[in-house]
């Protein structure tokens, strides 16, 4: 076979730019003591695109951090960025990245200005040069004002926004940022989230985030998500949702939740499942019209009925057959149910 092949299959245009991906990952394999964290995964991430990786806590989204910003060695496949690779190039391929650890990494004893000097000298950056982009990073993340002060007078976002100024002092080409809005205020996330679309936009820096969180990943360009150390799906948000197709419906059973998605599954030719929280699952066209027929087909049988468009977790729970739930989520539901059953009695 020649090189240049061309496939025969319908190419999407956004593929057009794998030739120039600017990450690739490989069949990125890594245990630790033996249990799989990352079960060879593989994604590319194209130029100027805001990447999620999503998934729910112990996915592997930390793991595959750590490797790409090359603080660990994967113990198989391969994490490229701009052509270095994250093994055997490690310190080329990190003077083209920028870090956003989840772990706060500012001195909070020292100013912002002085926490970006610090950070420039470490980037072998002096003078009038150092000293003109602290000031030009200090202005993008809208702290000049405050450039003086400690850090530790900061708000939470403010300090965030530090952070983010210190990853991006050495003018990185891609953006790495874990987890970066936890313990934000909703007013300070979206600050983060506006701030990422305009280094895209502006500056078209590639950023990789990871995150839990729903709302989050349908701000992304695209999304890897991650289940047990496995990529479950990779496409836009609206391209994941859209395979699914028509509205899905959650039951709630007034007596056995297995039989009545047994008979359901029998009844309509749908696949209907059981959740973890005992609720009957099903995607259907035209939702609101099967509702009616399900009520009228099984009487006495369903104690509650929901209609909804797909969201990315009905995306996770068809792909892996189980709810995205944090433990903490999990933790969380549990104890608001609790509070309202005693409330009840
Ligand atoms: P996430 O960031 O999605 O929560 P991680 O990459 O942190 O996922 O974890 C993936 C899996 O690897 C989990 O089962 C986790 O318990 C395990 N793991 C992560 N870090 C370590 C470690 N340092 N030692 C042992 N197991 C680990």
């Amino acid at each position: 076979m020649t090189s240049g092949t061309t496939s025969l299959s319908a190419t999407p245009p956004r593929k057009a730019a794998a030739a120039n991906a600017v990450i690739r990952v490989e069949n990125l394999q890594h245990a630790y003591n033996g249990r799989a964290a990352l079960k060879g995964v593989s994604f590319e991430v194209y130029p100027a695109e805001i990447f999620g990786l999503l998934g729910p806590n112990g996915s592997g989204k930390t793991t595959m951090f750590r490797i790409l910003s090359t603080l660990m060695l994967p113990m198989g496949g391969r994490a490229v960025i701009n052509g270095s690779d994250s093994a055997s190039d490690p310190a080329r391929l990190r003077q083209h990245i920028g870090v956003v650890f989840q772990a706060a990494s500012i001195d909070v004893k020292l100013s912002a200005h002085e926490n970006l000097q610090h950070v420039g000298h470490l980037y072998g950056m002096r003078g009038a040069a150092l000293d003109a982009r602290v000031k030009e990073m200090l202005g993008r993340v809208g702290l000049s004002d405050r450039a003086n002060e400690r850090a530790e007078t900061f708000s939470g976002g403010m300090q965030r926004r530090l952070e983010l100024a210190k990853g991006l002092l050495h003018h990185p080409s891609v953006l790495l940022l874990d987890e970066p809005t936890t313990g934000l205020d909703p007013g300070a996330r979206r600050d983060l989230w506006q701030y990422l679309a305009i280094l895209r936009d502006e500056e078209n820096v590639t950023v990789i985030v990871t995150t839990h969180l729903m709302e989050e990943a349908e701000r992304c360009d695209r999304l890897a998500i991650l289940s047990e150390g496995q990529l479950v799906a990779l496409g836009t948000p609206a391209e994941l949702k859209n395979e699914i197709g028509g509205d899905v419906l959650l039951l709630e059973a007034r007596h056995n939740p297995e039989e009545l998605a047994v008979r359901i599954s029998q009844r309509y030719g749908a696949e209907a499942t059981v959740l973890d929280d005992g609720k009957v699952r099903l995607e259907q066209d035209q939702g609101h019209r099967f509702v009616t027929d399900v009520v009228e087909t099984f009487p006495g049988e369903i104690q509650s009925v929901s209609v909804s468009k797909p969201t990315l977790e009905d995306v996770f729970i068809r792909r892996t057959g189980h709810r995205f739930w944090t433990e903490e989520q999990q933790a969380e539901a549990q104890k608001a149910s609790a509070k309202k059953r005693s409330k009840k009695h």
